[in-house]
């Protein structure tokens, strides 16, 4: 029968009768067979978890964990789902799956290791230290993310400073204002009309149609968006420093590896800059 099967080029509706077929006689190489031949390497998964075809598992992640990453996760998600219950996994298989995932993971560094770690969390009494070596590779890699975002927000405070010199300047001299055309209608600037200091000019009117009334120092409209871009950035900057900072004293003082990790995740503090 499996000579019958490999042989013959099978439409997909004739490849989901013959694993109808397969199924009804319990004919479990077969249908190993059909999902392998169908292209769906997580149902081939599926199938060979509930078919205690632990070393099979293990051969499909391996042979196409490069390109599709994810199914070593799924591989965890099945063997997780058939813990309950009778017949689940024997213990050592289980940890020998395991232990080929997170040796994978170390190994090609494709899995998300949080996303592995949500994994892992399926298992029971999986401890922490399992991933520890991938998570401080990660970490590492935000915090290098985060100390360019520290240079980053020192070039800004540099830039800020000399503004505000700038600033100083400008407001103890004499500042000749020669731009005649107002920045939002492009008409001819004439009196009632508002001049800032960055070069732009205003009617009024025009000035008032933009700016909430009650403001009591309004910005240049065409400079506020750029203004508003560095403020916001700093304040990111600044969150997202403190953050890490909670995250790893958190993680070294808890009992509870997984649960510090879940909660930073939920945050999106570890998501990476700017997203
Ligand atoms: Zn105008
Ligand atoms: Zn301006």
């Amino acid at each position: 029968a499996i000579a019958l099967l490999q042989r013959a080029p099978l439409g997909s509706e004739e490849l989901r009768r013959a694993r109808l077929v397969c199924a009804a006689h319990g004919f479990d190489a077969g249908l190993g067979l059909l999902y392998a031949a169908q292209e769906q390497p997580s149902a081939l998964l599926r199938h060979q978890a509930e078919t205690r075809q632990y070393d099979a598992l293990i051969a499909t992640c391996t042979a196409r964990g490069a390109t599709q990453p994810h199914l070593w996760l799924d591989a965890l998600r099945h063997v997780a789902s058939l813990d309950d219950g009778e017949g689940g996994v024997p213990p050592a298989a289980r940890q020998r799956i395991i232990a080929e995932v997170v040796a994978a993971a170390e190994r090609e560094g494709l899995l998300p290791p949080l996303a592995l770690v949500e994994a892992l969390s399926a298992h029971e009494g999986t401890p922490l230290s399992l991933v520890v070596p991938l998570l401080r590779a990660s970490l590492a890699r935000d915090e290098a993310l985060v100390s360019e975002a520290h240079a980053e927000a020192a070039r800004f405070a540099t830039d800020a400073a000399r503004f505000e010199a700038e600033a100083t300047a400008l407001a103890n001299t004499p500042r000749v204002f020669q731009r005649s055309i107002c920045s939002k209608c492009s008409a001819p600037v004439e009196p009632p009309s508002v001049h800032f200091l960055c070069g732009h000019s205003f009617h009024a009117n025009c000035l008032a149609d933009g700016t909430a009334a009650q403001d009591a120092e309004p910005e240049c409209p065409t400079c506020a968006p750029q203004r508003r871009r560095v403020r916001e950035h700093a304040a990111m900057v600044a969150s997202r420093a403190v953050a890490h900072d909670d995250f790893y004293r958190q993680l070294d003082e808890a009992a509870d590896g997984f649960g510090v990790v879940a909660d930073f995740f939920s945050k999106g503090v570890l998501s990476p800059l700017g997203r």
